[in-house]
């Protein structure tokens, strides 16, 4: 993590230096969870204010603290050393691009409309065989997750992940000018955010300001069959594409599901054959795309293909998890969209299990018409060889409607994922799991709160 003297803080953000130059090691925005000689940086949000919790950052051992000079600063604060800045997250902005400047990592950046985490821990996974390798923790990837990631960083990282996301134009443009990233990957266009950027060109436009943001000398990782990502790179950056035509540079050929095994398959070029422990031709597809950043990096193809099989999804990203003999969960419930559905609903039908439930919520932010998108999932079910179907949230019926127009008969219907739960564990079990050999996922955006089904699927076995 960032250690520094205030002075080179004060410097790095065109602050006021009060009191004392003494050394602070890493910086805390959350005064719940400060650290001793951290530095406090308060931020304005739309219901909250950092600056009311500047003194609980001092007394659980913060040795200096960020003031926005418009605001009078309190006399029990002025004997503490402090900086005086503009605004809270222009500073944090400003001292993270310092940092990043005197970094000497190599900064790959992942964005795309779905797999940014599920991508950055896989690379994660597989640099770390051989770099000081730092990663964004977690999901923080907005303008306050990217510049904390930064300033975690030990000084002498190697490489460092950063995972970029975006709401709207200029997002990762803004994020860009603080990462400085050398390397720039799209894991794929998909319609997340519809709702907020309008059209598929529009999101295609956002996430290329990660590519318009590499240097000369810099290295882009795109999915090649996305025509909307066909466009001419910046002067001096080259270009790897990935995907299963014959025309991506990096091929992902012979895919086969083993079940709650995982799965297996061939990068191509090398013709390296992978296991991976968690199964889906997307996640074969995020692995072409680490592949091409490893060996750019000048990582060897047996060390790559070997660490991608050690790679395993965090919970709620495709998590799983055998409760019983027999008896699979497949715990999707952190987020959903069209797209990340449809690879879920394969993964689901590539299990050998005899009854396949899905239990399955919104799908949210995804852009009109949001109900015939719901009664679409609802119609791909039985193709998938769903059995039996649990319907949660606003668009309930819409899915429900889509089930039974083909043909799928049971099905059940809940308001909110704490009737689901309820449901699930009073009936789930006994009903459907007593004979065993039953696949069920869970999914939906996050808002719907799935993980409550997971929860409650768990704690009945
Ligand atoms: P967020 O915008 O919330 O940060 P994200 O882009 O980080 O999302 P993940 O959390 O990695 O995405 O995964 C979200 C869902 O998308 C999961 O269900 C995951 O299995 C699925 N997913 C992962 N990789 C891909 C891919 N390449 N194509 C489609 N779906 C994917
Ligand atoms: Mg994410």
């Amino acid at each position: 993590m960032i250690e520094a003297n205030l002075s080179f803080a004060a410097e790095a953000v065109g602050g006021e230096r009060s009191g004392a130059d003494l050394l602070f090691s890493g910086v805390t925005i959350d005064s719940r969870t400060a650290r001793e000689r951290q530095l406090f940086l308060p931020i304005v949000g739309e219901t909250f204010d950092g600056h009311a919790f500047v003194k609980d950052a001092l007394a659980r051992g913060c040795v200096a603290f960020f003031w926005e000079r418009h605001r009078p600063l309190p006399e029990a604060l002025r004997e503490y050393p402090h900086v005086l800045v503009e605004r809270g997250i222009d500073a944090l902005h400003a001292l993270a691009t310092a940092y990043r400047a005197q970094c000497h990592a190599r900064v790959i950046g992942i964005t795309g409309s779905n797999g940014k985490t599920t991508t950055k821990d896989m690379l994660a996974t597989v640099l770390k065989k051989r770099f000081k390798t730092a990663a964004t923790v977690g999901n923080l990837n907005n303008e306050f997750g990217l510049p904390l990631s930064i300033l975690s960083w030990p000084i002498d990282t190697e490489v460092a992940i950063l995972e970029m996301g975006m709401r709207g134009a200029g997002q990762i443009a803004a994020l860009c000018r603080i990462a400085q990233p050398d390397i720039g990957a799209i894991t794929l266009i998909g319609e997340a955010h519809l709702e907020l950027l309008g059209s598929r060109r529009a999101i295609a436009d956002a996430k290329w300001e990660l590519i318009a943001a590499l240097p000369s000398g810099g290295f882009a990782v795109l999915p090649e069959d996305e025509p909307l990502l066909r466009r001419a790179p910046p002067a001096g950056v080259r270009v790897t594409t990935f995907g299963e035509s014959k025309q991506a540079d990096v091929r992902v050929t012979d895919y086969a599901s083993h079940g709650a095994c995982g799965a297996t398959f061939v990068l191509d070029p090398p013709g390296l054959i992978v296991k991976l422990k968690v199964p889906g031709i997307h996640i074969a597809r995020n692995g072409a795309l680490v592949y091409a950043v490893a060996r750019e990096l000048g990582m060897a193809d047996e060390e790559i293909g070997e660490a991608l099989g050690a790679y395993t999804s965090s919970a709620g990203r495709q998590a799983l998890e055998e409760l019983a003999p027999g008896v699979l969960l497949i715990d999707d419930a952190y987020n959903a969209s069209p797209t990340s559905m449809a690879r879920a609903l394969e993964v689901l039908r590539d299990m050998p299990h005899a009854q396949k439930m899905a239990v399955l919520g919104d799908m949210r932010e995804i852009g009109e018409p949001e109900d015939e998108k719901h009664v679409a999932l609802g119609e791909s079910l039985a193709a998938y060889g769903v059995t039996q179907l649990i319907a949660v949230g606003h668009h309930r019926k819409a899915i429900e409607h889509g089930a039974r127009q083909a043909q799928l008969t049971d099905v059940q219907t809940f308001a909110s994922a704490q009737e689901a739960a309820e449901f699930i564990a009073q009936n789930v079990c006994g009903e459907y799991t007593e004979r065993g050999d039953i696949v069920i996922l869970v999914k939906a955006s996050r808002a719907v709160g799935l993980e409550r089904v997971s929860d409650a699927l768990r704690d009945s076995f």
